[in-house]
C-alpha cells in the first residue's frame, strides 16, 4: 500500500511504500526513518493512522476530481455545439453519456483511507472494513482540537517568546 502524508522530520508531503504490518518507512523528501505509531496495525489491518497514532480514519472515494470535471466540461462544450445546429437527440445523448460516464467512474475508482487529525491519505490499504465513511462530527472535534492548540502556542509564544516543551501555556 502507499501513504501519503506530511514528514514529522522534514514537514514536506510525499508519498511512500510501506508493506502491511512494516514497523517503519522512508520519507519520500528527506530519507528519515518514521516509525510506524504504537498498535498503528492489527491482524494485518490499520488500526490506527501510522503517522499520528489516531484511530479516528475514515473511508474516502478516491474520485479523480479534474478527470470528472473534465468530463463533465467536455460534454457540456459538445452538448452546446450538437443544441447549436438544433440535434436534439444527440444533445441529449450526449449530456446522458457524460453522467454516465461520470457515474462509471464513480464506481470503479478504489478508496482511500484518511486520517482526522493529521490528514495522512493511505492507498490500496487492503482490509477497510473496520473504518466509517466521514463524520463531520468526529472531523469537526479535531479542527477544534487543532484550533485550540494552535491558540495554546499563539498564546505562550507571545508571553515567553518560544513554545515550552508540552504545548501548554507558561505560567506568569
Ligand atoms: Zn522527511
Ligand atoms: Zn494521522
Amino acid at each position: 500500500m502507499n501513504v501519503t502524508f506530511a514528514c514529522p522530520r522534514c514537514e514536506e508531503t510525499g508519498t511512500a511504500q510501506i508493506a502491511i504490518g512494516a514497523a517503519a518507512m522512508a520519507c519520500p523528501k528527506c530519507r528519515a526513518d518514521v516509525p510506524a505509531a504504537d498498535g498503528a496495525w492489527s491482524e494485518g489491518a490499520l488500526r490506527r493512522c501510522l503517522i499520528c497514532g489516531s484511530p479516528d480514519l475514515f473511508v474516502r472515494k478516491d474520485f479523480p476530481q479534474r478527470l470528472g470535471l473534465a468530463i463533465v466540461v467536455i460534454g457540456f462544450a459538445a452538448s452546446c455545439v450538437t443544441w447549436f445546429y438544433y440535434w436534439t437527440y444527440l444533445t441529449f445523448a450526449i449530456l446522458f453519456a457524460t453522467a454516465f460516464v461520470d457515474m462509471a467512474l464513480y464506481l470503479i475508482v478504489g478508496e482511500s483511507l484518511v486520517c482526522y487529525r493529521c490528514h495522512a491519505e493511505y492507498r490500496a490499504v487492503g482490509s477497510i472494513d473496520q473504518h466509517g465513511p466521514f463524520s463531520l462530527e468526529t472531523h469537526e472535534r479535531y479542527r477544534q482540537q487543532a484550533a485550540r492548540l494552535a491558540q495554546v502556542r499563539r498564546v505562550s509564544g507571545a508571553t515567553t517568546g518560544e513554545v515550552p516543551a508540552g504545548g501548554e501555556p507558561a505560567a506568569r
